[in-house]
């Protein structure tokens, strides 16, 4: 077949990852169901409505993942909740990450001056650019308003920009106080992103890349990332190029659920020979 569609075979990503030991997950996979310590409910590994591993799942043998910049993720209502990786992202990383369901979410618009949305379009720009605009607004103070929703592209490629370019990574990310995330379909996440309160915020799209989420959504394109997968990709994305520093492997286990889960699937495509 030559169709775009991600192959689920695909995992060059995956198999490079450093994640912790699996084997917690293996034991649980083995056992079946078990319950949320919290709401009693009947889950697999954890429970996505509580954001706590079941009981199986001993606490301790979860990685804790420190990311460098608190996160927003944002839920549409109508996803659902156990289809979600989101709930990845508040397991593996609990301090640095606040979940919102939409429409209850912070008032963004006092915050347009430290805080980017990672959402691609045409409006967004790269990640240095988006935190180019952060200083830029911080260094005008007061006095210039924050431009409209239409934020237009910074002029990069002339070479008078260069001089403005921050060359330290330190004051690159001391205005960034938080990224946000919308966890929603490709259908869904139109309503959330036209939001009063999401407009004029600095849109910022990472380096191109393709899911691996067996769950990819038929029409959306293949690097329509899973919440988990872009979560991860903006942390090495501002890793190395904010930063700038090498990557080994820090935020990988941001994956670790994704990638046993991913494995599985390949697995059991295999062996029912669809693979
Ligand atoms: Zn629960």
């Amino acid at each position: 077949m030559s169709s775009n569609k991600p192959s689920i075979s695909r995992n060059e990503l995956l198999d490079k990852l450093k994640v912790s030991s699996q084997v917690v997950l293996e034991t649980a996979q083995k056992k079946g169901r078990s319950k949320c310590p919290k709401c009693n409910s009947s889950r697999m590994f954890y429970c996505y409505s509580c954001y706590v591993p079941v009981e199986s799942v001993p606490h301790e043998d979860i990685p804790i993942v420190k990311l460098p910049v608190k996160i927003d993720i944002i839920k549409h209502p109508n996803e659902t909740d156990g289809k979600s990786t989101a709930a990845h992202a508040k397991l593996l990383a609990h301090e640095d990450v606040t979940m919102y369901t939409y429409p209850s979410i912070p008032d963004y618009d006092k915050q347009v001056h430290e805080v980017v949305l990672v959402f691609p379009g045409p409006s967004a720009v790269s990640l240095k650019d988006g935190l180019q605009y952060l200083i830029q607004y911080n260094n005008q103070k007061k006095d210039i308003p924050i431009p409209d929703c239409k934020r237009p592209r910074l002029d990069t490629d002339k070479s008078e920009s260069d001089d403005k370019t921050i060359k330290t990574a330190g004051e690159n990310t001391n205005y960034l106080k938080k990224v946000i995330f919308i966890d929603s379909t490709w259908n869904q996440t139109n309503k959330i992103i036209s939001d009063e309160r999401l407009q004029g915020l600095v849109s910022v799209e990472l380096t191109e890349r393709k899911t691996s989420f067996w769950r990819h959504q038929k029409g959306s394109p293949d690097t329509y990332l899973s919440t988990i997968e872009a979560i991860y990709y903006f942390m090495v994305d501002y890793h190395m190029q904010i930063l700038e520093k090498d990557y080994n492997g820090e935020y990988d286990n941001l994956l670790f659920f994704f990638s046993f889960m991913y494995t599985l699937i390949r697995d059991a495509k295999k062996a029912a020979g669809k693979l």
